[in-house]
């Protein structure tokens, strides 16, 4: 099954938060959580859902006797940066919890290479029928003959796999 993409949630990012002065990091600290409601808009029709929920909120020391605040998620206690809400929950958890793919980009990589790996493992099953010294031409000549066909197969369905990386490849 396909995951969702971590880009398609909202999403609620501690630090972002505290940048824009919506949280503040010290208070944070001594509450440990906080009372909310949240107000996005989700989904591709964008409708919107207002959530209430309580965050919880944990710490890491830094070099310098200093905290940085984390969220901690409410349901696998981890700490962590940011927590989803996708649209099809109300629940507002870390991307584990949820279940979702990090980005768009590292699922089109792994489409790309189990695309070229399909065509790489038909090939090496063929050349390693050709290592038999004992074949006898007209089978050997069947067998390269197929693998040219996987060759070309690859080459006519690279426009089609290449599509979703066009952006990248034009400038
Ligand atoms: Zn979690």
């Amino acid at each position: 099954m396909s995951k969702l993409l971590v880009e398609r949630c909202a999403r609620l990012c501690i630090w972002e938060l505290i940048r824009e002065k919506k949280l503040d990091a010290k208070s944070l600290l001594s509450s440990g959580s906080l009372d909310v409601t949240i107000n996005i808009k989700v989904g591709i029709l964008e409708t919107e859902k207002s959530i209430r929920e309580t965050l919880y909120f944990t710490y890491s020391n830094t070099n310098f006797n200093g905290r940085r605040v984390w969220f901690k998620c409410p349901y696998c206690n981890r700490r962590v940066g940011c927590l989803y809400i996708p649209f099809y929950s109300d629940k507002v958890l870390c991307r584990q919890c949820h279940n979702l793919a990090y980005s768009s980009q590292n699922l089109h990589r792994n489409r790309f290479l189990d695309y070229f790996q399909k065509f790489e493992r038909k090939q090496k099953k063929i050349e390693k029928k050709l290592d038999n010294k004992w074949l006898r031409i007209p089978t050997k000549m069947k067998l390269i003959c197929s693998f040219l066909d996987i060759t070309n197969k690859a080459k006519e369905e690279m426009p089609k796999i290449l599509r979703p990386f066009r952006k990248y490849l034009t400038r």
